[in-house]
């Protein structure tokens, strides 16, 4: 099945009784090694620059710090160019370091904090894939498919995306609507409940 230029992994169609992000139980476990993000996405966050900053460590808020070196190498970002968060040791992480925007205090993201906090969308300047999370796109010869990530070593080390909830049996592109809504658009979204006769959550 393909919608809006996506092939739709089975796996996202499959029935599974888990809950969405507990924080208090995972403490961000996906967060342990930073993220990938398109170069334009990291001016943007560097352009809100003092607004994050009060929202993390003082020994973070250096921005000079903040993104790793840039790469050229893989054409699924839109730019061209990207680049990655850096990691800092962090004893709160179960994986003992971790991005160093995620706060040790309460393992929320300090871009989405600092966003909410002046009144912005959450996800206003939150990089893409931590958005998606654990949805996932993969690029292969050309084809993109939408899917979930369920083979990552993070899960070892703390990651908690698929916690057990019993009675809430659900396909997981219901569970994930608000991910599954970023890339397909809700639109998408809603036309892969109508193929797959579920009542869109959206
Ligand atoms: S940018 Fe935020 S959500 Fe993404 S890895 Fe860092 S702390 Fe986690
Ligand atoms: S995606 Fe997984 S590891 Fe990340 S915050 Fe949600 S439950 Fe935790």
């Amino acid at each position: 099945m393909t919608i809006n230029d996506f092939q739709i992994d089975p796996k996202l169609l499959e029935q599974k009784e888990i809950k969405r992000c507990q924080l208090a139980t995972c403490r961000g476990g996906c967060c342990a090694d930073g993220v990938w993000l398109d170069v334009d996405q990291a001016e943007r966050i560097l352009d809100h620059a003092e607004m994050i900053k009060p929202f993390m460590p003082e020994d973070r808020r250096d921005q000079s710090t903040w993104f790793a070196e840039l790469h050229d190498d893989d054409a699924s970002f839109p730019s061209g160019k990207y680049t990655g968060t850096t990691i800092v040791p962090d004893e709160a992480h179960p994986s003992g370091t971790c991005c160093r925007f995620l706060r040790p205090e309460d393992h929320f993201c300090a871009i989405q904090y600092a966003s909410l906090q002046n009144s912005m969308q959450p996800w206003t300047l939150k990089p893409l894939y931590c958005c998606l999370y654990p949805i996932v796109d993969d690029y292969d010869g050309g084809v993109k498919t939408l899917t979930i990530d369920s083979d990552n070593d993070l899960f070892s080390r703390g990651g908690g995306c698929h916690d057990e909830c019993p009675g809430t049996l659900s396909p997981i592109f219901q569970i994930y609507a608000e991910e599954i809504s970023i890339m397909l658009g809700v639109e998408g979204y809603r036309e892969l409940c109508a193929i797959q006769q579920e009542t869109p959550r959206l």
